[in-house]
């Protein structure tokens, strides 16, 4: 949580940063918005709009490539056309409103949308691994127990191109990118099916598609989906083997059981290596047993998925706490000597409410949350 004084800077931030992006946001209203079109669809667009086509692959590389916010960048492209594109277009390069930076060097971001709605983005350098997380929706409505995304509700899904300015619209390089911040890809799968094939595309930010995972609770058809229609990798929130006790946490297991989606990554020809993960949120004494261990070895021997252990960030209110270390290593270690791929991931950004889990905007960029 944030100390008073830091509340205050912030909020007063995010209260300018809001009026000053209002014209932007009312040209965005108006004007077709670049980010996150493919070349096709803005070939059609520009073709609509009496603009030569061909230009549609050029534009993308300085829209993705090199974040440009005003078409008067570009110096390939004639002054005429450029004006054509004033007219009718807007970039869709849209800065953060605020950020604070974590005394580990991770970077949160607070962005706004056309709507007045806010979403959140963490950049997490870690030696050469440079990652950006970022949100699919403002807020969740999948309620999950131990995340204060969901407990602060659902306000909208974000578009294409609000998935992909968060990595756009900062000036942080990165070799990785995560979609595991605000939402759930599993509730918004159009947009995060768009933003995914920008990402990885030769035209989009050509990130190469095992530098891309999608974080699901594992919403059936849209797991189907990601197989189907990316070749991102692919993590599926687990945090119990027991459908019973994982459903207290992640109440959608009701609706969309997790060995549905464990099927389908299982069935899945994987020639390709797609990197298929369970994130496992460790919390001491409820899911960190021996009896957790057997059938976490159980369901996972032999199908080639890994599994990412986390710690646990109690929210305020939690009488829970996190499994400690050595608990969390001895876990590791009995998975990985039975066949089981498995890894610890050290808590990142915490002092800023930064790390998994802690996420929560607060609905607009005009009030947060503290
Ligand atoms: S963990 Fe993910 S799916 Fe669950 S409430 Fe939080 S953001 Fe939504």
């Amino acid at each position: 949580m944030y100390e008073s004084d830091t509340m205050v800077k912030m909020v007063k931030k995010i209260s300018i940063g809001y009026l000053i992006s209002l014209p932007y946001y009312k040209k965005m209203e108006e004007k077709k918005v670049i980010a996150g079109m493919d070349p096709d669809m803005l070939a059609i667009h520009l073709a609509t709009a009496g603009i030569d086509e061909r230009y549609a692959r050029r534009l993308l590389y300085w829209v993705y490539r090199r974040g440009i916010r005003s078409f008067s960048e570009p110096d390939d492209i004639p002054v005429r056309v450029k004006s054509a594109l004033e007219e009718r277009f807007i970039t869709g390069v849209n800065p953060p409103v605020s950020s604070v930076r974590s005394s580990d060097g991770s970077v949160k971001y607070l962005f706004g949308t056309a709507g007045g709605l806010s979403h959140e983005t963490v950049w997490l350098p870690e030696g050469r691994r440079m990652t950006v997380c970022v949100s699919v929706q403002s807020g969740c409505r999948m309620g999950c127990r131990f995340c204060a995304t969901g407990r602060d509700g659902w306000r909208g899904n974000l578009t294409a191109g609000e998935i992909v300015n968060q990595v756009v619209g900062i000036t942080d390089p990165f070799t990785h990118i995560v979609l595991m911040g605000m939402g759930e890809p599993g509730d918004n799968i159009g947009e995060v099916i768009r933003a995914c094939r920008v990402f990885t595309a030769e035209w989009g930010l050509a990130a190469g598609r095992s530098k891309v995972t999608v974080s699901t609770v594992g919403v059936t058809p849209a797991v189907r989906r990601l197989l189907d229609e990316t070749e991102v990798n692919i993590t599926l929130s687990l945090h119990s083997p027991f459908a019973d006790e994982r459903a207290e946490v992640i109440p959608a297991e009701r609706r969309w059981p997790f060995t549905e989606s464990l099927e389908l990554m299982q069935e899945y020809d994987n020639s390709r290596r797609r990197r298929f993960t369970v994130a496992y949120v460790m919390i001491k004494g409820k899911n960190d047993s021996g009896r957790h261990l057997e059938e976490l070895r159980r369901l996972l021997h032999g199908t080639g998925i890994r599994v990412n252990l986390l710690p646990y960030h109690p929210l305020p209110g939690d009488s829970e706490k996190s499994a400690d270390e050595k608990t969390m290593m001895q876990f590791r270690h009995q998975l990985v000597t039975s066949g089981v791929g498995a890894s610890v991931r050290r808590s990142r950004g915490a002092d800023i409410a930064a790390a998994c889990g802690m996420l929560a905007s607060g609905g607009t960029t005009r009030k947060r949350k503290g």
